[in-house]
Order: C-alpha cells, then structure tokens, then sequence
C-alpha cells in the first residue's frame, strides 16, 4: 500500500518536471560573456564553462556580445527563452553598478535572472603601462593628480568593473583623467601593453601574466591581503591609500523562470567545476578567489545581487558618477 503511494508520488513529481528538464541538456549550451573575448569575463567564463561541459555532457559555447558596459550582453541574455540553452557570465558592473548608471536599464539585476551561482571572486588591481614615470603607489598618486589632464585612463564602457573601481580611485584623488572606453579589458591591456594608455582599474585575472612577464606596472591590490598569485605587490593599505578597498566579482546567470530543475543541473556543474583540481589551479594562478559552501549557491547569489545594488548606488552617487 505504502509502496502503491509512494509510486504515484513520484509519477505526479516526475509528470510535473517538463520534459525538456529531464533531458536537458540535449543540445550546445550558450554563455553570453558580454565583452570582448580575452578580458576577465571571458577568461573565467572559458575555464568553468570547459569543465560544466563535460559534466553536463553538452558544450558550453561562449558567444561574445560586447557593448555599453556589458549590459548590451545582459540585455540580450535576460530576454532569451528561459529553457537553460541561453545563460551568461555576469560581473559585479552588470548585475551591481549598472542600475545606479543607466536609468534605462532595460532588466533589473534583481528580478530578471534565475541565479546559477558565483563563480570567482576578483580583486581589483591598479595597474600602468610599463614606462609610466611612478614606481609606487605613492608617486602614482602625486603623479597622477599633477598631471591628470594629460592622462589617459582605459576602461570596458560605463557602468563596467574597470569603470566604476576607476570613477571610485578617481573621486579619492580628486582627478579627472580622459576615460578611454573599449569593448571589454582583454583589448583595453593589449592598449596598456601597447603604451597607448596610461593606466586602469582591473579584475587581477585579466594581469597576473602581463604583470609577472613585466609587461604592465603594477602598484597595488585594493584588498585588504595580498594575493597569492603575485605575493610581491602590496596592498593599498600597505602602500599608502588605505581607503581605496574594491573587490570584483564575476557570477553565472540564466534568465528569470528557467525551470528549477535546470538550474539545480547548471549549479551542479558550475560547483563542480569550481571543486576540480585543475580547474582550481587555472582560476587560482589567475588571482581568483573561488567561492566555497553556501557561496556557491544560487539563493546567495540572489541575496549578493540584491545587496551589490544597494552598495554600490550611493558610492557612484558619492563619486559623482550618478545624478544625486
Ligand atoms: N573586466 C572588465 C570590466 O571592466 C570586463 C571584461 O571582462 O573584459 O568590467
């Protein structure tokens, strides 16, 4: 008898999960990464995206689509059909500082998404060209503030991560430097390296390399500890500017009313690519910070949005980068 009841219960739970959610994935995945390919978004999008494919046994196919501070991107991935084939790779500007810059934001970080999960922590670094005159922090600062007309600042467009740690480093020294947009920071470093700009504000997985090859100057990680991916570059407190304290993020998004169960697969495999070893190591190398236990479920993603929003509005009110 019991066992009668308990069969047409899970008959009625299994005829209540849509078909497609049983058999998902049955076909290639696309993540949306909304800047230019080789920039941080990118970079950590490819290496968790490699490892979810082969648990969820479907290919996880990166599709670039820069713009507006990557809410070009966002936009696109928040309208698609919700049946876990369309998902994006969203940062700390789309789903945090975005509201607070563009009132015509047209999906809101907090309602639109069914949050998959975070998929790396990444402090923010400031760093040069490698001829800029400063050597430290210290003379970066005097530097920057007597010569502030002259320089050139890069960043991935409004309301990015490269622009918002920036407007925030630029109001605390009281400068205006010329903002260079690119399409994401993979093009915005090859510029730096290139020597066409000055400096910026960046996730350190986009610089570890640059900076270890000494192709880029680094003076400082807005952190309160050192990473240690480059354990000889101190903190900003280490180095003089002490209140200069920002830490980027990057987090794996599907659109709101994605089925639960599909979700629940894609957390699987984000989580599981975030325990594997090499995976691991490549994010680790990078700078990242890989988020562990309940970090890495989608209801604390849901509560970070909401409170990465409400963080960061009144700093780019502070900052003067919002209309009070
Ligand atoms: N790090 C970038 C930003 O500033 C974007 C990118 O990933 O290229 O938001």
């Amino acid at each position: 008898m019991t066992r009668t009841i308990l069969g047409l219960l899970a008959a009625v739970a299994l005829a209540a999960t849509p078909a497609t959610a049983q058999t998902y994935p049955s076909r290639p995945i696309v993540m949306i990464v909304p800047f230019a390919a080789g920039g941080p978004t990118d970079v950590i999008a490819r290496i968790v995206g490699e490892h979810m494919s082969r648990t969820l046994g479907q290919q996880i196919v990166v599709e670039n689509v820069a713009g507006a501070g990557g809410t070009t991107g966002i936009t696109r991935g928040a309208q698609a059909t919700p049946d876990g084939y369309t998902i994006m790779m969203g940062h700390m500007g789309t789903h945090g500082a975005a509201p607070a810059l563009y009132p015509r934001l047209r999906y809101d970080p907090t309602k639109d998404f069914a949050p998959i999960g975070l998929a790396a922590g990444t402090p923010i670094l400031i760093v040069a060209r490698k001829n800029f005159p400063p050597k430290t922090l210290q003379e970066f600062v005097a530097y920057v503030k007597a010569n502030a007309a002259k320089i050139n600042q890069a960043h991935a467009g409004v309301g990015s991560v490269s622009h918002t740690t920036c407007t925030m480093l630029d109001h605390q020294l009281a400068i205006k430097p010329t903002q260079v947009a690119y399409r994401g920071t993979g093009p915005a470093l090859n510029d730096l390296v290139g020597g066409q700009v000055d400096f910026m504000c960046d996730q350190i997985v986009n610089l570890v390399e640059q900076v270890k090859a000494g192709a880029i100057k680094a003076y400082a990680i807005a952190t309160p500890v050192r990473s240690p991916a480059l354990p000889d570059l101190p903190t900003t407190t280490e180095a003089g500017l002490p209140d200069y304290q920002v830490s980027a993020w990057n987090a794996v998004f599907a659109p709101k009313g994605t089925p639960g169960e599909i979700v629940a697969k894609l957390n699987d495999a984000l989580s599981k690519a975030l325990s594997d070893a090499a995976t691991r190591k490549r994010l680790l190398d990078l700078g990242g910070v890989i988020p562990e236990g309940k970090e890495r479920t989608p209801e604390y993603l849901g509560d970070f949005v909401k409170s990465e929003v409400a963080r960061w509005t009144p700093i780019l009110k502070a900052a003067g980068a919002v209309a009070n």
